[in-house]
């Protein structure tokens, strides 16, 4: 291209450029974007506060101490940052703990005890104190489960069904695994299983079990549920190829206590011009009792708390109201979620709500479950987030926490980050800080704090 060439074409660029910004308002919320990602580059708080959280408390199950005391950590945060309006909003949570010692070994004919890495799945039963002592049926679905009928009781039923690791969407791989989770004691327990031992729910190989929720059925026989490794459970499938009449020996001395009193923590900036029109930003600030709950849901947490410190250190008054919520017991509940969308708030709509729960990786996109037109109102912000190459938004989005203000027809948003290595780390004792970014993370909070601004000014 030619000097002059070049030159006319560049001013033409400006010239069009200006004209779109004159014609389409849009336009001047870019040079906002562009100084909330500078400045969460350069004087971010979130991977302090998320330092803070992980390493002063740890992870912080419904109804323990630690999750107490991160509930007065979020609230002082949120002061601290400047947000309006900080107080608690109470709910009652589920109380389930671990217990002592957890035992896993695969008993061969000869005598040998080989030790397995297994975890209770949260909300199992213990199993009796000498633990459980059976031969094992290894099954890939329910349908195989079904179909062996008698030939599985009095047996731990072994699901091996593994994470689709061909899947890029592993939010999607997980969604296809996690039945054998949630569902496995109940299947176990219908065709006279005494346990059922469920293959983590991760694409990563390694000897650390992953917890998560499981289920009950009032009609159905209550039997422990256990997660092994995805090590464990490839050595325990080879070795029944071997000796089917092999045995495992697992103990698990988890329990449900009484519900315990604990709660959301909530801060705001008020809208100037529409005050009672309001955008939810948040994540949940419980997780499980392994690791630290760092990408799960540490960072949902963080984010959405320095997307309102960032918008009140560029001193930007949004007309509308935008919330942080840290909401309590999304893990094994939702009890928090449901208080927060249950409560009365006379006079108050909610315009639309984001999650951030899909951990604290680099940000790619926003995902949108709302009707065509609104989607549209919100997916034409999507350039602002150009700068960052995340300037996507998709259908589909939302969060558990938010889901319940679904049904008051508010619009579900989720921050959806780089996925490839969060179900490696995912209830298990590999989520710590280290295996956050504090950029990635920052930027998080950057995209969160300029979505939420720019539907505060233009509404959805
Ligand atoms: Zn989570």
């Amino acid at each position: 291209m030619s000097q002059v060439l070049r030159y006319t074409t560049k001013s033409l660029i400006s010239f069009l450029f200006l004209s779109v910004a004159q014609a389409f308002p849009q336009q001047q919320y870019d040079s906002v974007a562009i100084t909330i990602f500078n400045n969460s580059l350069k004087t971010g708080k979130a991977f302090d506060a998320l330092t803070e959280l992980t390493t002063k408390i740890g992870n912080r199950l419904s109804g323990s101490t630690n999750a107490a005391r991160a509930v007065v950590w979020a609230k002082s945060k949120m002061a601290e940052f400047g947000l309006e309006d900080v107080h608690l909003e109470p709910c009652l949570v589920p109380h389930w703990i671990r217990g002592g010692s957890e035992e896993g070994s695969i008993l061969t004919p000869g005598g040998k005890a080989i030790p397995i890495a297994v975890t209770a799945l949260g909300g199992s039963i213990a199993t009796p104190k000498q633990g459980i002592n059976a031969e094992v049926v290894e099954v890939h679905t329910f349908k195989e489960l079904d179909e062996l009928g008698q030939k599985a009781k009095d047996k731990i039923v072994f699901f091996n069904r593994p994470f689709d690791e061909t899947k890029f969407n592993t939010f999607e791989a997980y969604g296809e695994a996690v039945d054998q989770r949630w569902a496995g004691a109940i299947q176990a327990a219908k065709v006279g299983g005494v346990l059922a031992l469920v293959r983590s729910v991760t694409p990563h190989l390694d000897n650390v079990p992953h917890t998560g929720v499981m289920g009950y059925m009032d009609s159905v026989t209550k039997v422990p549920g256990v997660a092994i490794s995805t090590q464990g459970a490839n050595e325990l499938s080879e070795l029944l190829k071997k000796d089917d009449r092999l045995k495992v020996h697992i103990k698990v001395t988890c329990q449900t206590l009484p519900d315990v009193e604990s709660a959301n923590v909530v801060g705001e900036i008020k809208g100037t011009e529409f005050p009672n029109e309001v955008i939810v930003v948040g994540g949940h600030l419980d997780s499980w009792d392994k690791g630290q709950g760092a990408h799960d849901d540490g960072a949902g947490v963080v984010q959405s708390i320095e997307a309102l410190r960032l918008l009140k250190q560029l001193g930007l008054k949004p007309k509308r109201t935008i919330r942080a919520v840290a909401f309590m017991n999304e893990e094994n509940g939702g009890r928090g979620g449901e208080a927060y969308a249950a409560k009365d708030r006379p006079g108050e709509t909610h315009i639309a709500a984001i999650e951030s729960d899909m951990g604290g990786f680099m940000p790619r996109a926003f995902g949108v479950s709302t009707d065509s037109v609104r989607f549209k109102s919100i997916a034409r912000w999507a350039h602002l987030f150009s700068p960052i190459w995340a300037d996507r938004i998709v259908w589909g989005g939302g969060g558990t926490d938010i889901s319940f203000l679904e049904k008051k027809n508010v619009p579900q948003i989720a921050l959806i980050p780089e996925m490839q290595r969060y179900f490696t780390y995912h209830h298990s004792d590999n989520d710590t800080i280290d295996k956050v970014d504090e950029r990635e993370l920052e930027l998080g909070a950057a995209c969160l704090a300029i979505l939420t601004y720019v539907l505060a000014q233009e509404g959805v």
